[in-house]
């Protein structure tokens, strides 16, 4: 077959999935969204709109008749429709198989741990006594990360128990046991840091530079590249990408985020089997951007120059207030040549939303920074 001919469907259709077909589109493939919502961000440019919940498998099966291959921009989908559809005979990358080893924070951990991956240490709990006993043990102590081992996503489904008389608290607020819970050993970082990469049907691979990222109210807030960490670190950090990818037999590209200590261990806190939030300062500071690499992966095209062109800032843009979406202070940004703003197209601003990003790029990463820092006051998303 024509690899250009090869038709797309993408599920979910919100800024990760918009950013695939720009690129998608670049080769003039067609594609289909599965999105529950109908003016998802990527509506105004995919060739077929699916609106349907994402647990649906009614979407999923209309999905997979309008398309060749299957991917997907969130891992928070039904499993189980997308298997079914790949018995049948139709390919999803990444597959299933890589899906569900990550959809779980505890399988997830533990397919790394036995693969010598370092993680940090981590149990299944079902009832506070439990948590108070690993609090109480020399292996974890506190304190300690409650987690939900599914469903979690910019930092819902985590809560910290510093000591012993948060754990009823921190136990209620994950829904006290309805859903599966894991303890986490806390790890004291100094830099949250994350690496994009991307791997091919016949397990070729490409790694990003690592990203150096800052979390506000556990999400992301910037991104800098390169990070500030030596290349001992850096390749370090790059080698555990590369295992991650083959523990996971990931195809497409994909995020893994890590914790970076004083002495300079890394330990893995989570995986993403997708394009990343961290990962957007590739579009203007990579030869080839994550989301075209996941593209080029899925399709079965050989990698774009993953090389970084300058160094870059993301700064994400979070929703300021509730109400219909307005962006200030663009005109006034763009009098700096080197800013790019990306408008994720969401009607409605909320208060903690993503609404969009720009990154800035630079000489240095300070000089990167510096100028990045005096956009956050100008370029705001607020609703109204
Ligand atoms: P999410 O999937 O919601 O992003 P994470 O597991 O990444 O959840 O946790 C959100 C944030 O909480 C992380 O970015 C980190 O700052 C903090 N965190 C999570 N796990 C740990 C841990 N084991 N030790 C220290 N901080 C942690």
């Amino acid at each position: 077959m024509d690899i250009l001919k090869k038709k797309i469907g993408i599920v979910g259709g919100g800024q990760l999935g918009k950013m695939m077909i720009l690129e998608a589109k670049r080769l003039g493939f067609y594609v289909a969204v599965l999105d529950p919502a109908a003016d998802c961000p990527s509506q105004s440019i995919c060739d077929k709109l699916i609106v349907s919940p994402l647990d649906d498998p009614s979407g999923y099966i209309e999905l997979s008749k309008h398309t060749d291959v299957i991917t997907y921009e969130w891992e928070l989908i039904n499993a189980d429709a997308l298997e079914n559809l790949e018995k049948e005979g139709q390919t999803v990358y990444p597959s299933v198989r890589s899906l569900r080893k990550i959809q779980n924070k505890y399988i997830q951990n533990s397919e790394m741990q036995s693969n010598n991956i370092p993680v940090p240490r981590f149990a299944l709990v079902s009832t506070t006594e439990e948590i108070r006993e690993y609090g109480k043990s020399t292996n974890f102590g506190y304190p300690l990360m409650l987690k939900t081992t599914t469903g979690g996503y910019d930092g819902k489904g985590v809560a910290p128990i510093k000591t012993e008389a948060d754990i009823e608290s921190a136990f209620n607020e994950l829904g006290s046991g309805v859903k599966e819970l894991m303890v986490e050993e806390f790890v004291g970082f100094q830099k949250e840091i994350s690496v994009i990469a991307s791997r091919g049907i016949t397990g070729e691979m490409v790694v990003y530079p690592v990203a150096e990222n800052t979390h506000t109210n556990t999400i992301l807030d910037t991104t800098v590249v390169p990070a500030d960490i030596s290349d001992e670190i850096s390749n370090k950090a790059a080698e555990i990408a590369n295992r991650v990818m083959s523990v996971f037999e990931g195809v497409g590209t994909f995020c893994t985020e890590m914790f970076l200590t004083a002495d300079g261990n890394i330990f893995v806190n989570e995986v993403a089997p997708r394009p990343h939030n961290s990962g957007h300062y590739t579009i203007e500071g990579c030869f080839a951007n994550q989301f075209e690499n996941h593209i080029r992966a899925i399709v079965g095209l050989p990698f774009g120059d993953t090389s970084l062109i300058s160094p870059t800032v993301m700064v994400n843009l979070i929703g300021q207030s509730d109400g219909t979406a307005r962006l200030l202070g663009l005109e006034e940004s763009y009098k700096d040549p080197n800013v790019h703003v990306h408008v994720y197209g969401k009607s409605e601003s909320k208060t903690g939303r993503k609404m969009g990003h720009f990154t800035v790029t630079g000489n240095t990463a300070d000089d990167a920074v510096k100028r990045a820092d005096k956009l956050k006051q100008v370029l705001r998303f607020i609703g109204e």
